[in-house]
């Protein structure tokens, strides 16, 4: 997901000159521009800079911009970046095959100064809107946190760039001790509120790159990256003591609240042959067993 409110565009074109040109026409737009001349590189900066547009030459030597837009609808991570297409004069057949592949646009050389500006905002707009939905249906209604759809989504993310940096990935499984009994006792909207107030404490005790999400009822799982074992034992240690601290009540009583929590990290349980962040959650998940085996308020790892 990229920044909503500073968008960036990918030009693909082998000719320097279109490159220079889009440059100063788009210049008055609060835009970050990115520039390949041929198809591969083309390919390398979508996938490492995640564009919000590509504006993508029809003909390029060697790969041309048919080809690269098929490539860029098939890969899942690039599929939604809306493509418009350069090109010289394009007959009907050619402009139906372009928006079949997927293209949102098309521009014809030489352009407009003016139509290239308004048919670029209105794909960026268009991509903003996307954004903001595809944000939305991933976050939990309840707490705000990221969900589980989002968790299985980024675990995978996170797992391939583990493999392909070397770097540490951890998941810390939370689960609220004897929740149960705080519903049936206090009611359900006053475990709503235990459940809002835990998520903010967990929210709180993490780094902005750590990925907390509600994974069910009263269960939080949280991706903390390029983290060993060992610190997010740390980490997990710390949470589970302000939670404790947490001096909750229902009109004048007291309502003690602790978690326990299982943690797993890809420095000691990795299994790339397997799905590797399913298999690490599945680890964090009997850490959590353990820990709730051993009598609850406690981190297991
Ligand atoms: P343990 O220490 O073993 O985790 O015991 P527990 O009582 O926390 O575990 P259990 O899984 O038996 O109970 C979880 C309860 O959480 C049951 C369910 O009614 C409640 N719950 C699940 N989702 C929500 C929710 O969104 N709001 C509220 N208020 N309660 C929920
Ligand atoms: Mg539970
Ligand atoms: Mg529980």
């Amino acid at each position: 997901m990229t920044d909503l409110v500073h968008q960036s565009v990918l030009i693909v074109d082998d000719s320097p000159d279109i490159h220079q040109l889009v440059g100063v026409r788009l210049r008055s737009e609060r835009l970050t521009l990115l520039h390949a001349d041929n198809a591969a590189e083309g390919l390398r900066l979508a996938r490492s800079e995640q564009p919000d547009l590509i504006l993508l030459d029809l003909d390029m030597p060697d790969v041309d911009g048919m080809t690269l837009c098929r490539q860029l609808k098939d890969e899942h991570e690039l599929s939604d970046i809306p493509v418009i297409f350069l090109t010289g004069t394009m007959d009907v057949q050619t402009k139906v095959l372009a928006f079949e592949l997927g293209a949102v646009d098309y521009v014809t050389k030489p352009f407009d100064a003016v139509e290239l500006k308004a048919r670029v905002r209105s794909a960026l707009r268009t991509k903003r809107y996307h954004d903001l939905l595809t944000t939305k249906a991933q976050i939990d209604a309840l707490t705000g946190l990221w969900n589980r759809g989002y968790l299985n989504d980024r675990l995978a993310v996170e797992m391939s760039v583990l493999e392909r940096k070397g770097l540490p990935v951890a998941v810390a499984m939370v689960d609220i001790d004897h929740f149960k009994p705080i519903n049936d006792t206090y009611g359900h909207p006053f475990g709503d509120a235990v459940i809002q107030r835990i998520a903010e404490v967990l929210g709180n005790m993490s780094r902005d790159s750590d990925i907390v999400c509600r994974y069910g009822g009263e269960e939080f799982a949280i991706i903390l990256r390029d983290t060993p074992s060992a610190g997010a034992m740390l980490v997990a240690e710390r949470m589970r003591k302000a939670v404790e601290t947490l001096q909750l009540t229902s009109g004048q009583t007291p309502v003690p609240l602790t978690v326990s929590i299982g943690i797993a990290g890809s420095d000691q349980v990795y299994d790339a042959g397997t799905d590797a962040g399913e298999y690490l959650l599945k680890a964090a998940d009997q850490a959590l067993y353990r820990a709730k085996k051993a009598g609850r308020n406690r981190v297991e790892g």
